[in-house]
């Protein structure tokens, strides 16, 4: 039976499962990326921050150096002797020529104390444009140096940095430059001057080309540019350079190192391939995990309809039943409803299941449970509640008339034959039925009564309902202890007796044979009938314990007894039973009984109809010598025309024909026409029930074989019988003969 799992577990899964996981995962690798970017912009922002600071810094080192080189040749004797002297040439090597070479600066000036301009590096024409730009950017700054110098201003001197000196950030013919001013003067103190009036050394420093180059070099500064505007691109950023009055002349543009982005772009790689591993990793994991919990959910399902139905039929089981019952029933006081519960057992299926093999009892099951699906409604339950044992919750009953129709539906379905085993098998459906409320509200007792109303159905001749009613109680309480007691007796010792009645040979007028009776000593109810017992033990499926249980202790009994045959009573159940002929096969080899000198007694009834079974049994004891003899013949159905068709050797003539004999009904008549029927047949006739020296004797004058009957002996218990035996007046014609197969 294969259970599918239904679309709302599929969603159940996505939404309790799939979704949070890939939610979580998600907000956690989103949370991971924010972090690692977050931290990247950090560095490479206090990066960027740092190299702003460092071109700002080199610009200064850059005006403090170049005013340190001053120095190098300002404060001295000799170059203020120069300058005062007018001497360009040595001038010229010391402060200019010299200066470029050593130092690097572009351009070096020497103002005389009126700020004329004593000295050019390199050579230019005083009046070009260029030079006198120059002028006009120098003159701010040698003023501000001689007003300094006149106030005679000692700020930032020390031990490095010997004289005051202005320098600043210019433009100069569209250049940044610095220029830088520095007084010269005597290095002893031996030249004086007149503070503001000294000689001023000017020296410039262009900031684009080599400046620009050197710094890329130094500091590592990616494309560095001079720009006059700040036109830096998204991966540039730029430092401006101020002049001392606060004014931009113009931006450095460079494109910066950025660790952390040059980290980012090593590591991103490497995490999304993480990532995606992960991701897949988990996509595995996911589905894993749907793959067992669907198969969960699913096994969980199966077990569930498992719990709840009978594997066979798929029917619901009892458990099932029970519940839906007991729902039907609480819901009765509102809705004002009736229903029925139908018990529903199978006829003789114990038989297709014992001739046929399980699988085709298990086929018909299945079969009749398709059949009853077809009769009962939506809202009604059908059950299998035991081997071939069903129940029906039939809802909304509004008559009993129509549950009677149900019942017949059913009955008459049940009835038709089952192809099974290549042939057609016949059984039929016994129902008992319980209503409520009228029969009772309480489940218990209701499927009680219902069960009671089957066992009644069963009793009147199967293949049919009856509908419960209080009196059927009694009777079946009483049946139910019977039963009870008989399968207690059946495992005790000494309740199940076996007593023999002989029988009377008319030839020779000795005891010829025996019959084994069984009988029942109830520790409670004393002597219990065969009549009573029997056909329970048939009902109920204990008939063949308590035929072998016969069987046995009477071949046991009998092997070693001067008679020449010993009869065993066979009830039709126990001949169908297809292991039969080797049972009795087996009983015999035990007790080494000789089968010739048995003899089983059937009745009409359970030669009624053809049956393979049981003609397969019968034909092979026969077989082996055992005979067979037609007891209580003449209360069934047989003619006496049918007699050649039955397989026996004996009739045993019912005992209500011979105490018959004397009264009007002529059956003395008829009794005779059997024993001339039977004599013409080949058969042995026993007269059954004789109890009168009359009855004796008008048998024997017909030419009865035996007699068997209260007048020569009652069926008497094993030691009685023996002695019987021993008293008997002659020898025996027939010495007991112990059985071959001992
Ligand atoms: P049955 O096989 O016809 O057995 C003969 C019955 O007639 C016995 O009844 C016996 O006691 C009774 N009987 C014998 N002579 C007379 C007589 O002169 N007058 C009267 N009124 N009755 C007489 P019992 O022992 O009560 O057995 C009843 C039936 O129970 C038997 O009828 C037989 O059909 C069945 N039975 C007995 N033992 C067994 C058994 O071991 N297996 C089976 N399957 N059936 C058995
Ligand atoms: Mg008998
Ligand atoms: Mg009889």
């Amino acid at each position: 039976m294969l259970r599918t799992f239904s679309e709302p577990s599929r969603r159940t899964f996505l939404l309790r499962i799939v979704t949070p996981i890939f939610l979580t995962a998600m907000v956690l690798s989103i949370a991971a990326s924010t972090l690692l970017l977050w931290a990247t912009y950090e560095v490479d922002r206090a990066s960027d921050q740092r190299q702003r600071s460092l071109v700002v810094l080199v610009l200064s080192q850059l005006r403090a150096g170049i005013a340190h080189d001053q120095e190098g040749v300002a404060v001295w004797d000799d170059a203020l002797t120069a300058a005062m002297n007018g001497d360009t040439e040595w001038i010229d090597v010391n402060l200019g020529r010299w200066m470029q070479t050593y130092f690097g600066h572009d351009g070096a000036y020497v103002l005389d104390p009126r700020n004329n301009p004593i000295y050019a590096f390199p050579k230019v024409e005083a009046r070009s444009p260029h030079f006198q730009q120059l002028m006009a950017r120098t003159m701010p700054l040698a003023a501000k140096l001689r007003e300094r110098l006149r106030g005679g201003d000692t700020t930032g001197l020390s031990d490095r940095v010997l004289t005051l000196g202005v320098a600043d950030f210019v433009v100069v013919s569209g250049r940044p430059a610095v220029v830088s001013v520095k007084p010269i003067v005597s290095d002893t103190g031996d030249i004086p001057q007149a503070p503001g009036n000294e000689f001023l050394h000017v020296a410039v420093r262009y900031l684009d080309d080599s400046f620009i180059t050197e710094l890329k070099q130094d500091y590592l500064l990616d494309n560095l540019r001079f720009s006059w505007l700040d036109n830096a691109s998204a991966t540039e950023i730029s430092s401006p350079l101020t002049s001392s009055r606060g004014e931009t002349i113009g931006y450095f543009v460079w494109q910066p190192y950025r660790p952390g982005t040059t980290l980012l772009s090593r590591v991103a790689p490497v995490m999304v391939v993480v990532f995606l591993v992960a991701m897949t990793m988990m996509a595995l994991l996911v589905s894993a995990l749907r793959r067992r919990s669907l198969k969960l959910i699913e096994s969980e399902a199966t077990v569930r309809h498992l719990a709840h139905h009978d594997q066979l039929t798929d029917l619901p089981n009892r458990g099932l039943f029970n519940d839906r019952l007991d729902g039907a029933l609480k819901s009765l006081a509102q809705s004002g409803e009736t229903i029925a519960v139908l018990y529903l057992d199978l006829d003789r299926f114990k038989e297709v299941n014992d001739t046929f093999g399980h699988p085709s009892g298990d086929a018909l099951l299945r079969d009749f449970a398709h059949r009853i699906r077809e009769i009962v409604g939506e809202r009604d339950t059908i059950a299998r509640i035991g081997g071939d044992e069903f129940t029906i919750l039939l809802r909304a009953v509004h008559s009993r008339a129509k549950v009677e129709a149900v019942c017949r539906r059913i009955v008459e379905a049940a009835r038709h034959p089952y192809p099974i085993a290549g042939t057609q098998v016949f059984v039929g459906v016994s129902i008992g039925v319980a209503m409520a409320p009228q029969d009772g509200v309480e489940r218990v007792e209701l499927t009680r009564r219902a069960d009671v109303a089957l066992y009644h159905c069963k009793r009147a001749g199967r293949s049919d309902f009856a509908i419960y009613v209080p009196e059927m109680d009694a009777s079946s309480n009483a049946r139910r202890d019977l039963e009870r007691d008989l399968r207690t007796a059946l495992d005790a010792d000494g309740q199940i007796l076996v007593h023999y009645q002989p029988l009377y040979s008319t030839a020779v007028g000795r005891i010829t044979g025996v019959e084994a009776l069984v009988r029942w000593r109830h520790p409670e109810r004393g002597w219990v009938p065969p009549d009573t017992f029997v056909p329970l033990a048939e009902e109920t499926g204990l008939i063949g314990r308590l035929g072998a249980k016969v069987l046995r202790e009477a071949c046991e009994t009998a092997a070693g007894w001067p008679v020449e045959s010993l009869a065993v009573n066979v009830s039709a159940i126990e001949l169908r039973n297809p292991n039969y002929a080797m049972q009795v096969t087996n009983v015999l080899l035990a007790t080494g009984f000789n089968p010739r000198r048995l003899e089983l007694e059937v009745t009409e009834s359970a030669l009624a109809e053809r049956e393979s079974g049981r003609d397969r049994n019968i034909a092979a004891l026969r077989e082996l010598g055992v005979r067979f003899a037609l007891d209580d013949f003449g209360t069934g159905f047989s003619s006496l025309g049918r007699l050649h068709e039955l397989e026996v050797d004996r009739i045993k003539i019912d005992r209500s024909f011979v105490q018959g004999f004397g009264t009007a009904n002529g059956d003395e008549a008829i009794v005779q026409a059997i024993v001339d029927l039977a004599r013409a047949t080949g058969l042995k006739t026993t007269a059954e029930g004789v109890e009168t020296a009359s009855q004796s004797d008008y048998l024997r004058h017909i030419g009865c074989d035996d007699l068997q009957g209260f007048l020569l002996s009652r069926p008497l218990p094993r030691q009685e019988v023996e002695a019987l035996l021993r008293a008997q007046p002659d020898e025996p014609r027939v010495a007991a003969t112990r059985s071959a197969h001992s």
